[in-house]
């Protein structure tokens, strides 16, 4: 008989063990996977984007209207005392632009071994290849736990199985099935933080390019105020990049609803109309023989001149100054917000977090418990919460685990 069985091995996952271990609770681990931590190991490009620097209140704010649930978790074990724990077991982290932490390292299995470290330390027992199939209530404060090989008895269960993104690094959704078997309402889920799909073929002959600075709006009535900026990159069916992770996971849930999402970038690093007006006429009056297409190139990237001046119907080699005024106008409209279609994804498989999850409604936020079924937790990211790209994530499931660990109100 364990006090606590916590299942899946994500930064949530340990984390809550390692908590439930300092209070000397017996503690086991189950993972599905042959290693523990694999998606841990696979954040931040392998470097890790352990936290970021953000005031408490903008932190919340950033997840939304649901953030607020989160509070009595961070309010608890905020950054400050996760970098306080992370460095008393022997990892040194930084803040190379003062905002973003990662380990020192820049190596995220150097947070994974000295989790794992720590774990041994406080003898949590760690069962990988440990694939849960149901978890059953045998009386009010005691459960079992079926693996496809073995069956474990535990007083306590927190559920830290993640989301549906990157099923290679774990991810099944088991855990929005255990949570209904106790009777929990889960959110609508929806593939969060990965590339999209355009209508507009042009963008396969832009492949090569970054776009530093553009910015993303939604081109839907009431929406507008949903704006994203960061760099985007042009990938032969859509596009990618940092600021089309976070636009993305206010997309998908409108894509589903209306199938095609209409949006603007502004690719000339937040340009307006008048500016690009003044660009043109300046750039005509000092070289007037110079094509369009060269003129372009001072503020982007060739191939997308080009297929700018396509889109205004404008022959690329023209000179500025031979343009007619509907064609400049439609160009210095295409200068200032160019239209894009969304009509697709990628899939949860390449979605870095999944949007949606256990309702939030139905789990206390003091401790994480189930209002439903007492003694069971859940934590990080299996919860209906999801944040933007920056450690927001892994913050939240440090943060849940460790409240969930204390097994308040056991
Ligand atoms: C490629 C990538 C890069 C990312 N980079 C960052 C970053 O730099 N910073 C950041 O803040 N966020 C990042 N994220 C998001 C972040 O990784 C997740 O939000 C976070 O790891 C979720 O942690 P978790 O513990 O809730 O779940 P997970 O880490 O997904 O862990 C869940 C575990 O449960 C196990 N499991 C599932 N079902 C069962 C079962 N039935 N039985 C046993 N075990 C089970 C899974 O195998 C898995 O190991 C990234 C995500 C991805 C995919």
């Amino acid at each position: 008989m364990y006090d606590v069985v916590v299942i899946g091995s994500g930064a949530a996952g340990i984390m809550s063990a390692i908590t439930a271990a300092k209070a000397q609770k017996r503690v086991l681990l189950l993972e599905k996977m042959p290693k523990i931590g694999l998606k841990l190991k696979a954040t931040g490009g392998g470097k890790c984007n352990i936290t970021n620097m953000l005031e408490l209140d903008d932190f919340i704010n950033s997840f939304g209207r649901q953030g607020r649930f989160m509070r009595d978790a961070l309010s608890r074990f905020y950054h400050d005392d996760l970098l306080k724990f992370l460095s008393n077991i022997g990892l040194q982290t930084h803040a190379p632009d003062g905002f973003r932490v990662f380990p020192i390292s820049h190596n995220s299995k150097s947070v994974l071994n000295v989790l794992i470290a720590q774990m041994e330390k406080l003898h949590v027992e760690i069962a990988c290849n440990q694939n849960v199939q149901k978890i059953e209530a045998q009386n009010s404060q005691n459960y079992s736990i079926y693996t496809e090989t073995d069956i474990y008895e535990s007083k306590n269960i927190i559920i830290a199985t993640g989301g549906l993104g990157y099923s290679t690094l774990g991810a099944s959704g088991d855990g929005y099935r255990f949570a209904k078997s106790f009777g929990h309402s889960v959110n609508e889920l929806y593939a969060a933080m990965l590339p999209l799909h355009v209508e507009e073929s042009w963008v396969k002959n832009c492949r090569a390019d970054t776009i530093a600075k553009a910015t993303l709006k939604i081109n839907l009535p009431k929406m507008q105020k949903i704006r994203k900026s960061g760099d985007l990159i042009f990938t032969k069916n859509g596009i990618r990049g940092p600021v089309v992770l976070d636009f993305a996971r206010e997309v998908t849930p409108l894509l589903k609803k209306y199938k095609k999402v209409p949006m603007l970038v502004n690719f000339t690093k937040g340009m307006n109309e008048e500016n690009s007006l003044n660009f043109l006429k300046e750039e005509a009056k000092n070289d007037p023989q110079n094509s369009i297409v060269e003129i372009l190139k001072k503020i982007l990237p060739e191939s997308l001149s080009i297929e700018i001046c396509n889109l205004a119907d404008i022959d690329f080699n023209m000179p500025c100054a031979k343009i007619n005024g509907v064609k400049k106008e439609k160009l210095i409209k295409l200068l200032a917000w160019t239209p894009l279609n969304v009509i697709g994804h990628d899939g949860f498989d390449k979605a870095m977090i999944t949007r949606g999850g256990v309702s939030l409604r139905e789990i206390d936020p003091r401790t994480m418990q189930s209002k439903i079924a007492k003694g069971i937790y859940f934590c990080g990211e299996v919860v209906d919460l999801d944040g933007p790209c920056g450690g927001y994530n892994l913050q939240w499931s440090f943060s849940s685990g460790y409240l969930a660990g204390c097994l308040l109100g056991t």
